[in-house]
């Protein structure tokens, strides 16, 4: 993966959806935990909402269905069943390629960074091992107050790196993650892995769709050096 670019200095990663094909178990986990509570909610409810925190996805789904917010109780109940279905579930695959391309970019000198809504410890915990990142470089769901498609995440991000958002490529599979990588400036690429149509990936702003992870790593060479 060779790509020489003075100017990008990091890659910030999405989890769900780009590190790991873990949406599927997803989707069906929010739609039996959502049942709990006679809410009906199909695996295309978990893509177009992908990348709210947990609390918000409860909120958005009361809304549609009550009229009101979800309370604290309800909210607990739902995530920790939640919680429990996806656990209950065989282990996400790493997305095909993404380990090599992350060595690739830390051999060119490019920080890595993850930036999830999720707070589900089991795969963040599985990121340091998988891709040897350290624990201090993913952003997740309990470092900030307001989730994708609020800017904050990946603001945290470019905090936390001491980096400006043009010195950064920003990789998400979802509206919701597109929205917030471009409210926080950042030229953003995104890898269709869902159901989704591309058209809506690419009217959430994204500046670059693949149709997958090896399709965006394969083209890598050209959006580097498209990055000046
Ligand atoms: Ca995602």
């Amino acid at each position: 993966m060779n790509c020489k670019n003075n100017k990008l200095l990091a890659v910030f990663f999405d989890m769900d959806g780009v590190l790991y094909d873990s949406m599927k178990n997803h989707a069906i986990s929010w739609e039996k935990a959502m049942a709990l509570y006679s809410i009906n909610y199909p695996p295309y409810y978990s893509y177009i909402n992908e990348g709210r925190t947990g609390r918000n996805t409860i909120n958005w789904a009361f809304n549609e269905k009550f009229n009101r917010d979800a309370m604290d109780n309800e909210i607990k109940n739902i995530y920790t069943a939640k919680t429990t279905f996806m656990q209950q579930l065989p282990k996400p695959e790493i997305m095909q390629g993404m380990q090599k391309f992350i060595q690739s970019l830390k051999n060119n000198n490019i920080k890595i960074g993850v930036v999830t809504g999720s707070n589900q410890k089991s795969l963040i915990d599985r990121i340091v091992i998988d891709f040897s990142i350290n624990r201090n470089s993913i952003i997740s769901g309990g470092d900030v107050k307001k989730g994708k498609p609020d800017p904050e995440p990946y603001l945290t991000a470019l905090k936390r790196f001491n980096l400006k958002s043009e010195n950064v490529i920003i990789i998400e599979n979802a509206p919701l993650g597109i929205k917030s990588a471009k409210s926080a400036n950042a030229f953003t690429i995104a890898v269709n892995t869902g159901v989704l149509e591309n058209k809506v990936l690419k009217e959430s702003g994204a500046d670059l769709v693949y149709n997958s992870c090896t399709e965006m790593i394969t083209n890598w060479p050209i959006i580097c050096n498209q990055f000046k």
